[in-house]
């Protein structure tokens, strides 16, 4: 998949969300769960996103990441970030 813009570690700030979806709020800063799986197979039931044998992403790795200036991501890998947390210290989290 090239060419392929980088970054993996991703911290953000809503801009838009899509219809019906009710939370990250635009306005919110957000971290990126690094994996996006199918949503629907025993592993992504459970949370185990990683072992999911259809991934649809991985910022920044097999697919488009966050040096871009906007991304378009699923609602549920947006993770909202509270205040006391530094993008610095909260970047790894969304890959770790
Ligand atoms: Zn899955």
């Amino acid at each position: 998949m090239q060419p392929l813009t980088l970054g993996h570690e991703v911290v953000g700030v809503v801009e838009e969300m899509g219809a019906g979806v009710e939370s990250p709020k635009p306005g919110d800063r957000v971290i990126l769960y690094y994996y996006v799986g199918c949503g629907r197979c025993a592993h992504c039931l459970v949370g185990d996103e990683n072992l999911c044998d259809a991934l649809r992403a991985e910022y920044g790795f097999v697919s488009d990441g966050g040096f871009a200036e906007y991304a378009t991501v699923p609602a549920r890998n947006a993770v909202r970030l509270p205040a006391e947390i530094s993008d610095d210290a909260a970047a790894p989290i969304g890959a770790a």
